[in-house]
């Protein structure tokens, strides 16, 4: 396993469609065990492929909290349905978006299938933190960040600061 760099707005890599997997092999739990890896150094509580610049349809997602048990979930090519209509507000923030935290609203429950380690076929649904988490990530694989979630002006806003923090941490 590998700590692996996680790319940051703005980048274009960022805004690619990821491609599906043909299924879930050695080198693909090799990738979702660097993601995982990644994730839990970071710190944070979901990472899709392309966040360490890998355009696969590959996510992995740990809502486990300070002191408990790591409670790993990969998700290989997922397929969400929303099961409500009825929205609810997280307060969210993206290991590709650093620093920055805003409300998103989006459905309160979904359904996911997908792929599991195994390259098991499942199908699970999702509420609470776990059903906007995994939609977060879901956008990820189609090159969707929280932030176009926002106002115009706000994202724009965001987007600036983070250009800009990118400049003075790396200069040309
Ligand atoms: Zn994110």
């Amino acid at each position: 396993m590998a700590i692996r760099k996680i790319i940051t707005a703005p980048d274009a890599r960022l805004k690619q469609v990821s491609a599906p997997i043909e299924k879930v092999d050695d080198s693909v739990r090799a990738l979702m065990d660097d993601m995982l890896e990644t994730m839990y150094a970071a710190p944070g509580i979901g990472l899709a492929a392309i966040q360490i610049g890998v355009p696969k349809r590959v996510i992995v997602i740990d809502l486990a909290r300070d002191g408990e048990e790591p409670q790993p979930m990969y998700f290989a090519n997922p397929e969400i349905t929303p099961t409500t209509d009825e929205m609810v507000t997280y307060e969210e923030g993206c290991l590709s978006v650093p620093e920055f935290y805003e409300d998103v609203e989006r459905p309160a429950t979904c359904r996911v299938k997908f792929l599991d380690y195994q390259n098991e076929l499942r199908e699970i649904e999702c509420d609470g933190l776990l059903a906007t988490c995994i939609q977060h990530e879901m956008d990820h694989l189609e090159g969707i960040l929280f932030v176009d979630h926002l106002s115009r002006v706000k994202r724009s806003m965001v987007l600036k600061k983070l250009a800009k923090a990118k400049k003075l941490a790396e200069p040309a």
